[in-house]
């Protein structure tokens, strides 16, 4: 079925083909260049896409539930980011100078996710970087902590996994400056054993994670399990990051607001640009001061911590926009509510053909998954894994007009989804699975 449908996909789409066999060799050996490669083996070429709908070269249209793997949280395009992002750059853009944008954007921010002092940066790996650089220098300890296949942009720290024989590197983390034990440790999400063991050798600056991990599938935190962290992470005197950059997706103010937590930091990138690329990574007022007491914060002195333009003035006019008047606190309810619909339906279709099957939702995100229940670790998630069969989903849904998140079998609401392509994705899901058990 999977070769069916990947040969449908090339004829399907001869002008993305004819791009890709033109610029492969330019750009096609660095696989993540473009994250999408597709599992059809060669990437659909964009024509435009505006709301949750995208157009290829080829004419066809598409249901976008990847939206830039929630970069487009916001939707492709919308009204008023377009209206900012033009109007600041006729006036203006990267003069290192802050614009008054700024303040409402770190107020904002401040109110949705609690923590209080701001700094910016175009893409949630240097958020995460710079934050980490901050926290080792003003707690003066080596390591970091990161969940088992946890991801964060490709920052060297983070490429770290549980083994059989103790941590080791993560598959793929080519080029790393050194053996990432000498910088991280690692634990298992939902294990507070095993991270109260990591944490009592007293050298952890801090734990990065993400409130719930999303990056090899959904995996959801258990009762407790947060709180867990939280005190641990206070009794070792180590900070506590929540990498709110795709769980961002559980509400206006992420999973820290929706959950009442309590971080230290919060790193934040992709949908708060609306498009446009904008990070930013929030410290608590006592970090700031102990970095403020260590040196001056002079961004001279600071070179380890930003970049020339990091909160440039159209970056930091798309994010007002955004927040003020596209991701608002409306239209998440809106975007959960399709999200709990889209849940449903693949409910119904796992229950109606007695999949082994589940669905895990994050507010406007979900997902299914090839295991019931769904998995409590990132290492269960991980050998849970059945690329083919994703493959052949995700080349079927694409052959018949729908986009899903790769690597995942993710969906994700924008503002402007509407329940009919909900409804388009659960009619064209429940086709490929009838196919498949047919099969
Ligand atoms: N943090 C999380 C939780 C992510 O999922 C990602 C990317 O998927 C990143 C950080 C890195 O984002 P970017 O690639 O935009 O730097």
């Amino acid at each position: 079925l999977l070769r069916r449908e990947r040969a449908a996909f090339a004829d399907r789409n001869p002008r993305s083909a004819a791009e890709y066999a033109r610029a492969g060799h330019l750009f096609g050996r660095v696989p993540m260049t473009w994250m999408n490669k597709n599992a059809a083996g060669f990437p659909l070429y964009l024509a435009t896409a505006r709301g949750a709908t995208l157009t290829d070269v080829d004419g066809h249209e598409y249901v976008d539930l990847c939206l830039g793997d929630t970069a487009a949280m916001a939707g492709h395009a919308p009204a008023p980011v377009a209206a900012a992002v033009q109007a600041r750059f006729a006036d203006g853009a990267c003069a290192m100078l802050p614009t008054p944008d700024a303040a409402w954007v770190g107020e904002e921010l401040t109110r949705r996710f609690g923590v209080s002092e701001w700094s910016f940066a175009l893409s949630a790996t240097d958020a995460n970087r710079w934050a980490i650089r901050l926290l080792r220098a003003v707690t003066g300890r080596p390591k970091i902590l990161f969940n088992s296949y946890c991801y964060h942009g490709s920052v060297d720290e983070s490429l770290i996994v549980t083994g059989g024989d103790g941590p080791r590197s993560r598959d793929g983390n080519v080029g790393a400056p050194c053996d990432v034990t000498l910088t991280s440790r690692v634990a298992e999400f939902n294990d507070l054993e095993g991270l109260a063991r990591e944490l009592a050798h007293g050298d952890v600056a801090a734990v990065v994670m993400e409130p719930a991990l999303t990056n090899i599938g959904i995996v959801l935190p258990e009762p407790g399990y947060l709180d867990g962290v939280r005190e641990l992470t206070r009794r070792h005197g180590t900070y506590l990051v929540n990498d709110e950059t795709h769980t961002f997706s559980a509400g206006p103010g992420g999973a820290t607001r929706r959950w009442g937590l309590r971080p230290d930091v919060v790193t934040i990138g992709k949908a708060i640009g609306g498009g446009i690329p904008a990070a930013a990574y929030g410290i608590s007022r006592e970090i700031a001061e102990r970095a403020a007491g260590m040196r001056d914060l002079d961004l001279v002195d600071m070179g380890g911590v930003g970049g020339t333009l990091a909160g440039n003035a159209l970056s930091v006019a798309a994010a007002r926009a955004t927040l003020e008047h596209v991701l608002t606190d409306e239209a998440f309810a809106r975007m959960e509510a399709l999200a709990v619909r889209f849940a449903d339906g693949v409910q119904r279709v796992i229950d109606a053909h007695a999949l082994p099957w589940s669905v895990s939702r994050l507010g406007a995100r979900v997902e299914y998954r090839f295991a019931n229940p769904a998995p409590r670790t990132g290492t269960e998630s991980a050998a849970n894994a059945d690329p083919d069969l994703e493959d052949y989903l995700h080349v079927y849904l694409a052959n018949r007009g729908i986009l899903l998140t790769p690597f995942h079998n993710m969906a994700l609401m924008s503002p402007d989804t509407t329940a009919q392509q909900v409804d388009l994705h659960e009619t064209v899901f429940e086709a490929a699975v009838s196919e498949l058990q047919r099969a």
